[in-house]
Order: C-alpha cells, then structure tokens, then sequence
C-alpha cells in the first residue's frame, strides 16, 4: 500500500519521500488512518518498526490542518522514558514536520533548564518531554497545556518498569479531558491494559507482530570463550573491517569503560554509553557513533533500550545479558530494515546455565564458533597486558587496527576522549 492512501496531507508525504521511505511499515498502515479519524489508539510494537512516525505523521497532518489562528499554547505533548528517546522523536519529528510551521521542544534532566522553561512559556507546538523534568517545570507554573489536543505516551511499558506512573498521572491531570491519546507498548500487559482504562477513551487496538523472537535478518553466533580471554577476542574479531559499526554491550558500567580505555589504546575509536555519563556526553557518545566519528560504542542494556541508530553492523554481547528480553532488545540494534546484521555473543563457562535459558526463550539452539586464528590456550593473562599484546601484534603484521571509512556527515576526530588511562597503571 502507498503512502499517499492513508489520508496523509501533502507537505508531509513530500517529507516522507524526502526520507527515503517507499511504503509505509504494517504499524503505519495499521495505526495512521485510525489516528486521523480521531480516535484513541493503544499500539504495541516496538522500536525499529517504524512507530515514531506512525503516530508522528497523522498528528502533523491533524496540525497541518488547522488555521493557523487556532493555535494556542502547546497541542502536542509527547513523554517517553530516556533523554536519548526523546531526542530521537524530536529528530523524526523535525524531519517529517519539514515543510510545515511548527515549533518543536524537548524537555528533560541534566541539561540546563532555562532554555526549555522559554520554551514551554512559548507556547511551543510539539513538546517531547522525560516526565521527571516536565513535572518539575509544570510545577513551577511553566507552560500552558490548557490545549493541548495530542497526548502520546511512548514506551509505556518501560515508563512503568521506570516508576513514571505517578508523574504522568499528575502531567496528565494538566491536560485537558477532550484530547487524543496515543498509547505504544512493546507489550500488552495486564498494567498497561490498566494505564489504557485510565488515560484513554475506547482506544483502538493495534498489534504488530511481537518480536518474542529476534529478527529472522540477523546472524546469532556464540563464542565459547574463558572470561579472561574476553578482551583479547573483542579485539581480534575487531580486525575484521566488515565489524565497522559495532554496538557492545557490558553488563556494568566501570567494565564499558575498561572495554572502551582497552580499545582506544588500540587506536579503536571508541564511545560510551551509560548511566555515569552527563547527558551532554551521552548525547556526543550517541552522535559520534551515528556520524562514524566512533567505530565501536560501548553501553549498558538501560542507556541503550530504544535507541534507533541506523545501520549497526554488528551487537557483541561482550557481557551476556542478564535477562533473555534484553538480548532481544539488544540484538534488535542491528539487522534492521532488512540489512544483514550479526549478534554476537560471548559466553564463558560460567554463562552457560543462561545461554540454555536463552535458546529455549527464543525457541532455538545458537550456532556456537570458534575464531579462526584466535589464540585460546592464552593462560591466565589480564586483560590489560591482552590488550597490550594484541597491539603489539598488530604492529608486527602491520595492521595497525582496522579504521572505518567515513560515513557522510562524520567528524572523523578520534573520538571517546583517547585518555589511554588503561595503559598508564
Ligand atoms: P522507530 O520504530 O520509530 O524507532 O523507527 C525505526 C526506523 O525506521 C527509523 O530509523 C525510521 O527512520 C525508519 N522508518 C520509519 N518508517 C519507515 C518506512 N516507512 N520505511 C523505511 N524506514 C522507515
């Protein structure tokens, strides 16, 4: 089915062409026209289906239709759990509301606030908020959404595992009764069905096909290997240059920044992702690695659920995930849009209860392997003189790491701060 069937107004369908888009997703299709009929919508589906712009695209056409002397204060509230989440939307957003006049903001923690206070005392048209920070501003009397006419409550389901309910409810006593609520979900839970009860009215229902099971376009292996070995095979498989984007996961934060010093002392350009880290560097870690400035990304599960960065070629699961749904969340960050992607995933002696929990979670058996040319009888080495080592040997064969050739757009500073801490013990 083609865009233009859904009742989507011109200037946005030229913006959807301009994003490359040939055909909306099954969310789209499902979920666009019932939102511009007026109606309240639960969708559950999670990121990397097109969601963002499945409920973005038929509230900018409902806009786009209204004179423009009908504005008054904010119409468009948007909450979603992470910063990262949030600034992702306005990003989606901005794109698609192109060719229109709007105002869009973003509000959330550990950025200074007086920027978003103007905006929302402006009267912004579309505000993309955490809840913790819009709470705070609302509380002090900043912002009108006396008409507001499009609540969206995004990744519901991690706002409530967040212990977001209390603040969304007391956001959502601000809002006017008559208004449109969108609800998205990665699941359909008894506490969500609740949250649909108290917020929306006869919502539609929208389901696209859960992801219990990963995407059938990404290559899982697993590679048996002794956890002190571990550094030493990141970097190896890392010589490969088809690794050129790649998304590793740590259970802890200090170890994503060990793996991270590890890798730079390399000359592996190297981000990380985490909670310890401002918003400010979060934010650059992200950009980064979007633009190609940084080869690797190093994060934990909660600073990388939802987030939506095209074209990963390969997730290690450095660490082996602590629940079976993180490794398909993790493992979700690459293959998408049908591209070809690998997961891989490290597994010690001590990880193999949870690996046989995983494949009976995902209803399948993972093909184990062994990296060619990788020395496994390396005994009891730290990790520090391994990376140190695989320097050397690089060197010596003069490859001197893999580097990845620069997307468009991409800095290509050395990134990630290169403080080489890890080798200066
Ligand atoms: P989301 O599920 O909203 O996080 O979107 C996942 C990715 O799919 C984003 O990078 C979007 O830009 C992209 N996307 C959204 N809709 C389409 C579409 N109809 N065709 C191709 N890509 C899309």
């Amino acid at each position: 089915m083609p865009f233009r069937s859904l009742g989507l107004d011109a200037k946005i369908l030229h913006a959807v062409q301009d994003a490359g888009y040939t055909e909306p997703t099954p969310i789209q299709t499902a979920a666009i026209p019932p939102i511009i009929a007026g109606h309240d919508l639960i969708g559950i589906a999670q990121t990397g289906t097109g969601k963002t712009a499945a409920f973005t695209l038929p509230i900018l056409t409902k806009l786009a239709a209204q004179p423009p002397g009908a504005r008054r204060g904010t119409r468009v509230l948007v909450i979603a759990p992470t910063r990262e989440l949030v600034v992702q939307i306005e990003e989606n957003i901005r794109a698609y509301a192109k060719y229109l006049s709007l105002t869009v903001a973003t509000v959330f923690g550990g950025v200074g606030e007086n920027p978003q206070i103007r905006a929302l005392r402006a009267g912004t048209d579309v505000v993309i908020a955490c809840p913790g920070r819009l709470l705070d501003l609302l509380g002090r009397r900043n912002g009108d959404f006396s008409g507001l006419q499009f609540l969206v409550l995004d990744e519901a389901d991690r706002m409530l595992d967040m212990g977001f309910l209390p603040s969304i409810r007391q956001i959502v006593r601000q809002v006017p009764k008559a208004r449109q609520t969108l609800m998205f979900s990665a699941t359909l839970s008894k506490e969500i069905e609740a949250l649909t009860h108290e917020f929306q009215r006869t919502p539609k229902i929208v389901q696209i096909g859960r992801r219990a099971n990963p995407a059938e376009t990404v290559t899982q292996l697993v590679y048996e290997v002794p956890k002190h070995l571990k550094p030493a095979l990141l970097l190896h498989l890392l010589r490969d240059p088809k690794m050129d984007m790649v998304l590793v996961f740590s259970r802890m934060k200090h170890g994503a920044d060990r793996i991270a010093r590890g890798l730079e002392q390399q000359g592996i350009r190297t981000g990380t992702l985490h909670s310890n880290r401002s918003q400010n560097q979060r934010l650059r870690a992200l950009n980064d690695f979007k633009s190609g400035a940084v080869r690797v990304l190093v994060a934990t599960d909660i600073a990388a659920r939802g987030i939506d960065v095209d074209g990963i070629s390969h997730v290690v699961n450095y660490d082996f995930p602590m629940h079976c749904e993180d490794y398909v969340h993790r493992i979700g960050r690459t293959g998408r849009a049908n591209a070809i992607g690998d997961a891989i995933s490290f597994v010690t002696p001590e990880d193999q209860g949870e690996l046989r929990s995983l494949e009976r979670f995902i209803g399948r058996g993972l093909v184990r392997k062994r990296a060619e040319g990788f020395n496994y009888s390396a005994a009891g080495a730290a990790p520090v003189e391994h990376f140190r080592g695989d320097r050397q040997q690089q060197r010596s064969h003069g490859q001197g790491g893999p580097q990845r050739p620069q997307r468009p757009g991409g800095g290509g500073r050395a990134a990630g701060g290169g403080n080489g801490r890890f080798g200066q013990r």
